[in-house]
């Protein structure tokens, strides 16, 4: 597993990728890691849906609270799934969308400058030893081939507070320090 620069995407990793990005602004690189947590239906691991959420083929009819995320234009540059398997959706020289309305140290926009990296679980369930090993050999990479200082690794909880909680209680940041 390496980062080829050029592409901004992942060798060795499975690779499915979304519509739903566009480009960084003029001159800016990440400089920021966005921890999130996420699974469909809420609280159920292990299908396919948020792959197809990602790709803009999440069904409606498939489950209720597919309803209203059906329509979303949503997506990370990365999912680890809950055996520690990677899927990069986003290369990382490109803006995804995970963020949404967010700031970290009084800078707005964070998927302007950040990599998104989702995580399948809740914010109640502890996530996967296997999950903490992916996060383990993947984040010091990231951060040295970006150049994106250690303790610029945050949850989406802290570039979203009151209107995001994840990754969660369930996450353990003990694990990745
Ligand atoms: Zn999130």
């Amino acid at each position: 597993m390496r980062v080829d620069v050029a592409t901004g995407l992942m060798v060795g990793v499975q690779q499915v990728l979304s519509p739903f990005f566009d480009e960084r602004p003029a001159g800016v690189a990440p400089d920021l890691i966005v921890l999130h947590g996420i699974s469909l239906p809420p609280g159920e691991f292990g299908g396919p849906w948020i792959a197809r959420l990602f790709t803009g083929n999440l069904p409606a009819d498939a489950h209720p609270s597919f309803v209203e995320r059906a329509s979303l234009k949503v997506s990370a540059h990365l999912l680890i799934r809950r055996d520690g398997e990677p899927v990069q959706f986003v290369s990382f020289n490109d803006r995804a969308w995970h963020a949404g309305k967010s700031a970290w140290q009084g800078r707005e926009a964070c998927n302007d400058y950040s990599i998104g990296i989702e995580c399948e679980g809740t914010d109640d369930v502890p996530y996967d030893a296997a999950q903490y090993g992916t996060l383990r050999a993947l984040l010091p990479m990231l951060l040295d081939v970006y150049a994106i200082p250690g303790d610029r690794i945050v949850g989406h909880s802290d570039v979203a507070p009151g209107r995001k909680t994840d990754p969660g209680a369930s996450f353990d940041w003990s694990q990745i320090r």
